[in-house]
């Protein structure tokens, strides 16, 4: 027996009738829940990732403008840019969809989008209020990953959760809602030597490298549950993640949970950006 999958998907899905249904109470009080994605320069992974973001917005009757720009544009014209959408009542939300261009600084334009429209809870005052555990908006992947756990039905109180990445958008704020939800946590990243000697002893493993194999049968304890962020090609060119899938989910056993890879944090990815951006709606209503 093989540990039991997490699926993304559904659950994706049962939190995307709920937003339709609050997003809907909203519009017809006036107060239509609106998301700005802007997108510079013509990455194809960036385009694809902006119009899943718009159709999600719509599926669940947002209102969404996304704006696209030349790779040419000027940092300062962005930055007026998201003034205006700072001061437009009809967005709760603004997205810039990260990389952008090299001459332009993406933390000055993080710091630009207001706080209370800061949807991807990029900005140091948004991460300052995860630290602290003040009210605010979270990232949307690691905010995923936690709903993914909660799914599952094991309590974090008290278990040994283990971080394997340290970014500022997935590993620092994953590591972050553990701790806040009472788990004790390990960070580790490209420095850490022995993984598996931190792994082995974990309940909960998050994999947030973005390198295919990280994760590997004989680094895990049965019975964990384990979250699988990195998004990678296999030699056929399909889309993986971090954890070797097959044999990890054997080593698990019965007891354990495993996300695969599409179909797990991914789709809860766009769905959290969603919840956050009609909680900035009604928190501005
Ligand atoms: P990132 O900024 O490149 O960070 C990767 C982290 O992994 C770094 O902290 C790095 O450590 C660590 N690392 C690299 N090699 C390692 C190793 N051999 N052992 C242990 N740690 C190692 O990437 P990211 O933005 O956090 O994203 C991580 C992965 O998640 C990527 O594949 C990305 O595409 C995917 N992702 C997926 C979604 C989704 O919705 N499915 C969303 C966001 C990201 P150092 O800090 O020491 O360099």
């Amino acid at each position: 027996m093989t540990a039991q999958l997490i699926d993304g998907v559904a659950l994706s899905k049962t939190i995307r009738t709920e937003v339709a249904e609050r997003a809907a109470a909203l519009t017809a009080a006036g107060r239509r829940p609106g998301l700005a994605v802007i997108l510079v320069g013509d990455d194809p992974a960036s385009a694809v990732y902006v119009r899943n973001k718009v159709k999600a917005c719509d599926e669940c009757g947002f209102h969404s403008v996304l704006e696209r720009y030349d790779a040419t544009l000027a940092e300062a014209t962005l930055l007026q840019r998201i003034a205006a959408l700072n001061a437009d009542p009809a967005i709760h939300g603004i997205l810039v969809q990260m990389p952008v261009p090299r001459h332009i600084d993406p933390h000055k334009v993080i710091e630009a989008i207001a706080t209370a429209k800061d949807v991807d809870g990029f900005s140091v005052h948004s991460a300052g209020a995860l630290m602290t555990g003040l009210p605010g908006l979270r990232p949307a992947t690691p905010f995923g990953c936690m709903k993914l756990i909660e799914s599952t039905g094991i309590g974090l109180k008290g278990r040994h959760a283990v971080v394997i990445g340290r970014s500022n958008t997935v590993g620092k704020p994953m590591a972050l809602l553990l701790l806040q939800a009472h788990a004790t946590v390990t960070v580790c990243h490209s420095g850490t030597p022995d993984l598996g000697a931190h792994t082995r002893l974990a309940d909960v493993v998050v994999v947030a490298v973005g390198r295919r194999n990280t994760l590997t049968a004989d680094m895990v304890k049965p019975g964990a549950v384990i979250i699988d962020v990195g998004t990678n090609r296999n030699d056929e060119g399909k889309l993986c993640g971090d954890v070797d899938f097959a044999a990890v989910r054997a080593a698990l056993g019965p007891g354990g949970h495993i996300t695969p890879v599409p179909g797990g944090v991914g789709p809860m990815t766009i769905t959290m950006l969603l919840v956050n951006t009609l909680q900035a709606a009604e928190a501005l209503a």
